[in-house]
């Protein structure tokens, strides 16, 4: 086994990532090596590359928090997210672990929450264990992360968008609760979190699920991932149109959910959409706005969602699994790049040219 591998590191903001040598460390007991197989790039990767986005952000760290790899070495016995031994050479995801031990954790029982919550793509590479972030040969596993296997129908670049926006997406669906057969959709965002919301929406029985966003390249597989109707935002620029558009869908009340992930200032939008009594999910970020708490809908239920807890993993992976018949999963990963490509990607990823771009390591 190497003492080194390969990784893209941002070492100062603004500047393009540089592929550098990085140390594989020591395997803490119950820890894993995993090489990296695929790693989808997210729109808070791109934002980090301009801006510290929390203050555990440490330069020069490794970017990308979306992997999913093969089992390389384990320090000890491992078990996935049902108890089954883990071996080396199988395919996994892994879910971000939390301490156990805080309020959020213990009592609350939030553990997406967790003060002491670790997470990838932002952690300094010169601390150990070096590799915490996905678009590198090889990353460690702390013994914390709860484990699940990817079954052989799942491609690894959708199972490595599984590690963070569809999970996201799961975790929503999961606050939200049941759509009901009468249930009418608005999802704000045609991203990979969109397109996905989009299929999740029509899988959990919406009479009608309609997708706003843009360009007009992410609105057709949004369109292919199920949306009844989609409205281009870079054609209806007039918010008050679009509020027209939902409420001609809807009966003239606005929609029953609306889904927000696309970014903050989508939220004060979505919820001119959403009918009285409605319930509304925020989850994209980014950006300011403020909301109308004088135009708010009567008898809103609104919720926001952090990251996913360790089943939001296994439901994102199921979910690939189970509806690939269904729905066109590949076409949701639209562009494919070397590790030395990675800065054509990011600018693909923040130009949105592409639904999402993922990184593929030979193996
Ligand atoms: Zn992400
Ligand atoms: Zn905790």
């Amino acid at each position: 086994m190497a003492d080194e591998c390969r990784a893209a590191v941002l070492t100062a903001l603004n500047k393009p990532l540089e592929i550098l040598n990085v140390p594989i460390p020591e395997l803490e007991p119950g820890a894993l090596l995993v090489k990296i197989v695929a790693s989808t790039l997210c729109g808070t990767d791109v934002h980090r590359c301009h801006e510290l986005l929390s203050p555990s952000d440490r330069l020069p760290f490794i970017t990308g928090h979306e992997p999913c790899g093969t089992v390389e070495q384990i320090n000890g016995k491992r078990t996935d997210i049902f108890g089954d031994p883990v071996k080396p050479g199988e395919r996994i995801v892994w879910s971000y672990p939390s301490c156990g031990s805080c309020y959020y954790c213990t009592v609350a029982v939030q553990p997406c929450i967790c003060t002491h919550r670790a997470s990838w793509g932002h952690n300094c590479v010169e601390q150990y264990p070096y590799l915490l972030g996905s678009v590198s040969e090889y990353m460690y596993v702390p013994a914390q992360c709860t484990i699940v296997k990817v079954p052989q129908e799942v491609s690894s670049a959708s199972a490595a968008a599984a590690a963070c926006a569809y999970r996201t997406v799961m975790h929503g669906f999961d606050r939200i609760g049941t759509v009901a057969p009468n249930e009418m959709v608005t999802i704000l965002g045609a991203g990979p979190l969109g397109a996905f919301a989009t299929a999740v929406a029509k899988d959990r029985g919406a009479k009608q699920v309609l997708t706003i966003g843009a360009p007009a390249n992410r609105l057709a597989v949004a369109k292919k991932m199920g949306a009844d109707a989609i409205c281009n935002l870079d054609d209806v620029t007039d918010l008050k149109e679009r509020v027209a558009w939902v409420k001609e869908h809807t009966g003239g009340r606005g929609a029953d959910v609306v889904i927000q992930v696309a970014n903050n200032a989508a939220t004060p939008e979505g919820l001119s959409m959403l009918r009285r009594g409605g319930r509304f999910c925020h989850i994209g970020t980014g950006g300011k706005a403020t909301l109308p708490v004088e135009r708010l809908p009567e008898q809103l239920t609104f919720y926001t969602v952090r990251s996913g807890e360790p089943r939001h993993w296994l439901q994102a992976i199921d979910f690939l699994a189970s509806r690939r018949s269904q729905f066109p999963f590949e076409e949701m990963i639209s562009a494919s790049y070397t590790l030395e490509q990675v800065n054509e990607a990011m600018e693909a990823m923040a130009s949105y040219k592409v639904v999402k771009p993922v990184i593929t390591f030979n193996s």
